[in-house]
């Protein structure tokens, strides 16, 4: 890990948005009270990015530079001081130095999940209580680098560690099990593609559900029918209830 920056506390965190506690919508944690900190700023551009609020330049006013105190203040006012299981997402939170958040937050009994496309390894990743490394499938436009994937999972040892592949097509499917192949001792969600990106400011988000429940149903059989029965398929349970809104 000698290439990998380490923690600086004093460091502000670029954050989008705050909200919850809500369930978790989506992965191993499905279900889970959660709050979540959406940091703002990502070093990929994924064609069907549902975040591109903390993402894109344009949006970049909207972010605020926080402590990491004023970030588990907030978090703890949310949460009624009751320590929950944070989620920390993005864009891209490993651009973040959320380090001195998660050593904050541990003191107070939180537990923490980051989700990444597993681009950029930190230190503090050993210091999670979850990882979803989340890299991305052919459709996005992105290409996988293995050996940051790898490094990622490095930093993370003694974490428990988790891969999610969001699956739109037949290439994206090739494509997760190739992933599965090259990290076979890690368990494996699936998730079927959100095609339609969230107008940021729109109350009324809608997305195409039937096309979700239909890609959901075509990996569920594709899965089966090769015998795959290590992986597991889930939806997204927050764009079942509420679309694409934001901050749910
Ligand atoms: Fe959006 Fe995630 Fe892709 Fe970044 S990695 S562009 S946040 S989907």
């Amino acid at each position: 890990m000698g290439g990998i920056p380490a923690v600086k506390v004093d460091e502000k965190i670029r954050v989008s948005e705050i909200f919850g506690p809500t369930i978790q919508g989506e992965g191993a944690l499905i279900g889970v009270p959660t709050v979540f900190v959406r940091t703002g700023g990502c070093d990929y551009r994924c064609r069907w990015c549902d975040s591109l609020h903390a993402v894109d330049s344009e949006y970049r006013e909207s972010w605020k530079a926080f402590t990491s105190q004023e970030v588990i203040d907030e978090i703890s006012r949310l949460s009624g001081g009751v320590p929950l299981m944070v989620s920390l997402s993005g864009g891209n939170p490993a651009i973040q130095p959320l380090g001195g958040l998660i050593e904050l937050g541990h003191a107070k009994g939180y537990r923490f999940a980051l989700e990444t496309q597993g681009s950029v390894a930190r230190r503090w990743f050993a210091d999670l209580d979850l990882l979803v490394l989340s890299p991305k499938p052919p459709s996005s436009g992105m290409e996988t680098d293995w050996g940051l994937l790898q490094d990622c999972r490095n930093a993370a040892q003694g974490t428990d560690t988790i891969l999610k592949v969001v699956v739109f097509d037949e290439a994206d499917y090739a494509y997760a099990r190739e992933v599965a192949k090259r990290h076979h001792d890690l368990p494996m969600y699936l998730q079927p593609g959100n095609h339609t990106p969230p107008p940021p400011d729109d109350d009324k988000a809608v997305v195409d559900q039937n096309g979700i429940d239909e890609r959901m149903r075509w990996l569920v059989d594709r899965v089966t029918a090769d015998k795959w029965f290590e992986a597991r398929v889930l939806p997204q349970l927050h764009v079942m209830l509420w679309g694409n809104k934001r901050g749910v």
